[in-house]
């Protein structure tokens, strides 16, 4: 019925420094304090205080998924 539901969009973030995409759930996003570019390795560390609002923009969107999920298997 509704075509955005089930394409699924990979998380991750984009590299500062090689730009390039670098996949990773939300949930790691959440609970990690540091990610690693697999690319470059360069060292990204989430300041929990500063990103505080971002973090919580990102809860909210895995909170949608999880509701996309719920609503997949509802039908399914
Ligand atoms: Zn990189």
């Amino acid at each position: 019925m509704n075509p955005n539901t089930s394409r699924q969009k990979p998380s991750g973030l984009i590299c500062p420094q090689c730009n390039k995409f670098i996949p990773i759930s939300i949930r790691d996003l959440l609970t990690r304090k540091g990610i690693e570019c697999p690319y470059c390795s360069l060292q990204l560390s989430i300041d929990r205080g500063k990103s505080q609002k971002a973090l919580s923009a990102l809860a909210k969107i895995h909170q949608a998924e999880k509701s996309v999920e719920n609503a997949s298997k509802f039908e399914g």
